[in-house]
């Protein structure tokens, strides 16, 4: 039998649904998003009901972890097309939080994750894992999932949570999924749609500089040589490079020499919009 999906709009209906939900399956599977789905969010919903847990995906486009001069307001927001696609992956449960419910007037607790969240993003954008720590950790403690799947396109903000995971004992596990691309090789990304046709164009330039980069590291050519002329490269191409580095893959702390868990890390931006991308080295 096909069961229709759940849609929790309040925490009481979100309550009532996870507790059915983890009596018949067993387990909970969680993907938490900020809507606006492509194939890469589907590939965590995908993900999370080939594990046989039911799957709660939620929507909850998260002020908190947006500056001041970042782009909350025009973030993409198609709520219809969202559950159409969820549905499609089989997902069993959508939350659709308010604002209202995930940061009540009174609260007065946030969450700081220090390591991984050091440098990078967190240079980039202050406070930005503050809200991303906290939003996760309210999504956690109101689904209560076994299981809570992230994306390696985002690498340092799933550090971060696994971090944050450990520190607090949660008791989730945090699954990564690879990076899902299209086929040039640009990471998919809610924000791509800003880009336009020239910088679309140029757009996945950024990956194939990435894994040219990765290339030379791991076959020996010296770190920051590769690493300034791989910049010097998409400078001259129309990027405007915030950080290309060789970093260590969980502490995010920048490396000289390829490592098994290294990871070539990068945010650029073209236009109006900032591409976030890393690939594997060695
Ligand atoms: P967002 O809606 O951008 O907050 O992303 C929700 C989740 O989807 C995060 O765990 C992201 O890392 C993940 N995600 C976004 N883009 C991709 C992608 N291209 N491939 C895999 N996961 C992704």
């Amino acid at each position: 039998m096909v069961r229709a999906m759940l849609i929790a709009r309040t925490l009481i209906q979100l309550r009532e649904a996870c507790a059915r939900l983890r009596q018949d399956a067993g387990a909970l599977a969680f993907v938490p998003t900020m809507g606006a789905l492509h194939q890469g969010h589907r590939a965590l919903v995908r993900a999370g009901v080939a594990s046989g847990a039911a799957t709660v995906a939620s929507i909850f486009v998260n002020p908190l972890q947006f500056g001041p001069n970042e782009d909350l307001s025009r973030y993409p927001r198609d709520e219809a097309g969202d559950l159409a696609a969820l549905e499609a992956e089989g997902c069993t449960l959508v939350w659709l939080p308010d604002v209202a419910t995930m940061y009540p007037p009174d609260e007065a607790t946030t969450i700081v994750v220090g390591g991984p969240a050091e440098r990078w993003e967190g240079d980039a954008r202050p406070g930005h894992f503050r809200g991303v720590a906290t939003v996760c950790a309210k999504l956690f403690g109101q689904v209560r999932p076994d299981r809570a799947y992230f994306g390696e396109k985002d690498w340092q903000q799933l550090q971060v949570v696994r971090r944050m995971v450990a520190d607090l004992l949660l008791p989730l596990e945090i699954v990564g999924i690879e990076t899902v691309r299209e086929a040039d090789g640009l990471a998919m990304s809610s924000r791509n749609r800003f880009l336009s046709p020239a910088e679309r164009t140029l757009a996945p330039s950024l990956y194939a500089a990435l894994t040219r980069a990765a290339g030379r590291i791991a076959a020996g050519a010296p770190t920051p040589a590769v690493l300034s002329e791989a910049a010097d490269a998409l400078t001259g191409a129309g990027f405007d490079v915030n950080y290309l580095a060789l970093v260590d893959g969980p502490s995010l702390a920048p490396l000289d020499r390829a490592t098994p868990q290294s990871r070539l890390l990068t945010a650029a931006r073209l236009g109006s919009v900032r591409l976030l991308d890393n690939v594997p080295v060695g």
